[in-house]
């Protein structure tokens, strides 16, 4: 069992071992007795992820370090999701299984951050049993101090953190960042749209974007420490705007920074995809050729009674500026089947837009109701039954894999440049991506992770491909 200080680490590099030395008292020369010991567990997306890592670096502030089992830490939370019900539902029963170390550790601290303790904070505080803290996603800043307060100054368990702060920036809470190649950086919180099947504005708020100054000097510091990728992240990221800076000006800086090879982001909305943009992403080199444009139904009145402010046409119209510029763009996409009031004429719609794009990755779900959102109060009878939109699910999905295997058919034998990023589940094989994001597996040792590899691609599944290397 290892358990590693909690700081920032570069690709490749190796874990600061601690074995069992407490950490020191923050400003302290001295070591203090109390074990500082926190385990944190993340759903959702990569913003989350990048919010784990703001939290493990407050953490570290005050001397804590990581650890990789629930039963070893004095702290233990849970980064939560509240997009989909069942990832509800799994936190929930994860939070009844952790009691169980309480029977070892009783003064053990277990806390739920993120959108669900947002959404759901009180509640879940007056319902489960053993809920310690509930932290929404601008009460981070604050975080380590309360736990300590629980854990050394006697404040009462079930503390509540749910302010949304319109003025919470995130800036000066430094990432500790999770293992991987990629340095996520995050440069707009919140959403300023009201898509009726989305909880986002709800437990996030409105949109707030970051001091471009201090994005730049985060990737810097990131490239300092070992980072070549950087994605850029944001609930609709090119909507981005500081004074005078647009999305488009600030991702060419970033693709700028010395020592930045590759700049991904996500997820922008297609309506922000300005030709501003569209330019920057051609003519900058580290800009990957990849992107996740989210179209989420490819009918007209779908579109409507999801407010996603935009036609199909329109949308196909971006897809068109984007291939004129960048004619190896990869392209993915979300889509919703079953969303109240889909009738067979607009899912057949959604099957010509995904022939019509041909995607090159797609993420593919049937609506699922999220409690406090537009959508749920359409009127009962525009809910799709269950078994209609699994049967449109799954049509979807075959329409999809059929495409995407006919792409990737088309890419076997090319040579590509590969970022690789772990060992591969086949023994001796390490993953890694391509700059259009593709995925492929090719023998290597654990050594190349982090490293730029020459790969000739062999054969294809359809969603990954077999490689070998070329130099
Ligand atoms: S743009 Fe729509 S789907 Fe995306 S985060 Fe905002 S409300 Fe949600």
């Amino acid at each position: 069992m290892t358990e590693r200080l909690v700081q920032l680490r570069a690709p490749g590099e190796s874990r600061e071992e601690t074995g069992d030395r407490p950490a020191p008292e923050p400003g302290s020369d001295h070591v203090q007795p109390a074990s500082r010991r926190v385990f944190i567990e993340t759903y959702g997306c990569q913003m989350n992820i990048n919010d784990t890592e703001l939290m493990a670096g407050k953490l570290a502030d005050r001397g804590y370090v990581q650890v990789e089992e629930p039963g070893r830490a004095d702290v233990i939370l849970i980064n939560t999701c509240a997009v989909r019900e069942n990832a509800e539902q799994r936190v929930r029963g994860r939070i009844g299984q952790l009691q169980q170390f309480r029977q070892e550790n009783p003064d053990l601290v277990l806390g739920v951050t993120g959108c669900m303790a947002q959404r759901i904070g009180d509640r879940l505080v007056e319902e489960m049993d053993g809920v310690d803290l509930v932290a929404g996603p601008d009460a981070y800043r604050d975080i380590g101090e309360r736990i300590d307060q629980i854990r050394f100054g006697g404040l009462e368990r079930g503390q509540r953190l749910l302010e949304l702060d319109g003025s919470e920036r995130y800036e000066g809470m430094d990432a500790v960042r999770e293992e991987g190649v990629t340095a996520w950086i995050t440069v707009q919180r919140g959403c300023d749209h009201r898509c009726t099947f989305c909880i986002v504005p709800y437990v996030r708020g409105g949109e707030k974007n970051r001091d471009p100054s201090a994005v730049l000097s985060e990737a810097r510091e990131a490239v300092e420490r070992g980072y070549s990728e950087i994605t850029l992240l944001g609930q609709t990221v090119n909507s981005y705007r500081w004074e005078n800076w647009d999305f488009a000006r600030l991702l060419r800086a970033v693709a700028l920074v010395p020592g930045v090879r590759r700049v991904r982001f996500t997820s922008p909305h297609p309506n922000d995809v300005t030709e501003r943009l569209v330019d920057v992403m051609a003519e900058e080199e580290a800009v990957c050729r990849q992107l996740h444009l989210p179209a989420q139904s490819g009918s007209d009145w779908m579109l409507k009674r999801m407010v996603r402010r935009y036609t199909v046409d329109e949308y196909l119209e971006k897809v068109r500026m984007l291939r004129d510029r960048i004619p190896d763009i990869a392209l993915s996409t979300d889509m919703i089947v079953g969303f109240p009031g889909e009738r067979e004429v607009d899912f057949r719609a959604t099957l010509d837009l995904m022939r019509e794009v041909r995607y090159d990755d797609a993420f593919l779900y049937r609506y699922s109701p999220r409690e406090g959102t537009p959508a749920t109060r359409f009127p009962e009878e525009d809910f799709v039954e269950d078994e209609v939109a699994q049967r449109r699910l799954e049509e979807l999905i075959e329409l999809h894999r059929e495409i995407q295997r006919d792409i990737a058919e088309n890419e076997v034998d090319r040579d590509v440049e590969v970022l690789v990023e772990e060992p591969a589940r086949s023994d001796g094989d390490v993953l890694g991506k391509t700059e259009r994001n593709k995925a492929v597996v090719f023998p290597g040792d654990e050594d190349l992770i982090g490293e730029y590899v020459s790969v000739r691609l062999t054969d294809t599944t359809g969603a990954t491909f077999r490689g070998e290397r070329t130099a």
